[in-house]
């Protein structure tokens, strides 16, 4: 698997590989749930706390998260077809990274209460009510990803982003 990052591709590289909606997965099979494996040993190898799947090429609906990991335990939640079911209207900000944006750090504001449903690893369809604000934003951030949206754009302060072949200001 291999990272896009702004880092290693041109700006219209990164953008046909990450700003597009991925397609949902039907039946979760061995194939995936192997796909599902290999993007977390990513996310580890990488010491992330969250990775989609179009970061590194799937074009599928899939992120992995664990927040535990940044305390150093493994907790891994795998989710296909992520959907925010519901959210609160209460609003924090939170200091994000983005490891296909490997030199950019920002407050982005998130909910911080959501309820997000999606299919587990075993296939099995699952939600996760969340009221933990570090969970909340790094869920948020994923399921963007799965949708096209990349932090940059809800950031609240213009950023530049440097591109293996430009620097783009107030990406
Ligand atoms: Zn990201």
């Amino acid at each position: 698997m291999r990272l896009v990052t702004s880092a290693n591709s041109s700006k219209e590289e990164f953008d046909k590989r990450l700003r597009f909606i991925t397609e949902p997965v039907g039946r979760v099979d061995q194939q995936l749930q192997s796909m599902a494996v290999d993007l977390l040993e990513c996310m580890y190898l990488e010491n992330a706390v969250g990775l989609a799947a179009n970061q590194v090429g799937l074009k599928i609906k899939l992120c992995v998260v664990d927040p535990a990991f940044m305390y150093g335990r493994k907790m891994p939640i795998v989710l296909f077809n992520p959907e925010i079911v519901e959210h609160g209207e209460e609003t924090f900000q939170a200091p994000e990274g983005c490891l296909s944006f490997p030199e950019v750090g920002l407050l982005v504001p998130r909910f911080r209460n959501i309820k997000v449903k999606f299919f587990g690893l075993d296939g099995r369809e699952r939600t996760i009510r969340d009221d933990n604000s570090l969970l909340s934003s790094v869920l948020q951030h994923e399921i963007d990803h799965l949708n096209g949206v990349l932090f940059v754009d809800r950031a609240l302060q213009p950023t530049e982003v440097t591109y293996k072949d430009s620097i783009i200001k107030g990406a």
